[in-house]
């Protein structure tokens, strides 16, 4: 998806779009499962654009903590100023760019890619781990068992184990 600067008007200027799943190449472990649904909305300033986006989609992934399977449906917003790299390399007079800490955005000042935009942010706003769900137990760290799906055997007394009473009756 590849906005040309005239297609920006001074005025506000809003892009729907959707981003197949084979479009993605930076998922690295996760992958898409839905499309990404993309909302564009940009504002063209004197020195800059600002790009207000908002995404949805859903991402098949692994939790971190048990390895299963997790679904991760994400819906996100975020604000980007884009600057033209002219404006970067030719600062002039009072052509000072205020940054305010805001995410910046470099392009050549004729057209704007914004599925790297949104993939890049997709990126971005994935969270640093996954889990399945809220109260995941994980793996147990003796013998591997999921401790969602089954008791974790080397936690429990030996004693209270359902076959100690044929130990017992060995002796
Ligand atoms: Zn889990
Ligand atoms: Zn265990």
């Amino acid at each position: 998806m590849i906005v040309q600067l005239h297609q920006i008007g001074k005025e506000k200027s809003q892009f729907e779009f959707t981003l197949g799943v084979e479009q993605f190449t930076k998922l690295e472990k996760h992958f898409a499962s839905s499309d990404m649904k993309c909302d564009a909305q940009f504002q063209h300033n004197m020195e800059d654009i600002l790009l207000r986006g908002h995404f949805q989609v859903t991402l098949e992934t692994t939790c971190d903590f048990c390895l299963a399977p997790a679904t991760l449906a994400m819906n996100e917003e975020f604000e980007l100023k884009l600057i033209t790299e002219q404006a970067l390399s030719e600062p002039q007079g009072d052509l000072e760019i205020p940054l305010h800490g805001m995410d910046t955005e470099n392009f050549d000042g004729q057209e704007i890619d914004l599925g790297k935009i949104f993939e890049d942010q997709l990126i971005l706003e994935l969270p640093l781990s996954i889990k399945c769900k809220d109260n995941c137990k994980g793996l147990c760290a003796a013998c591997g068992v999921n401790l969602n799906l089954d008791e974790c055997k080397c936690k429990s007394d030996p004693k209270d184990h359902p076959f100690a009473v044929l130990g017992q009756l060995k002796l």
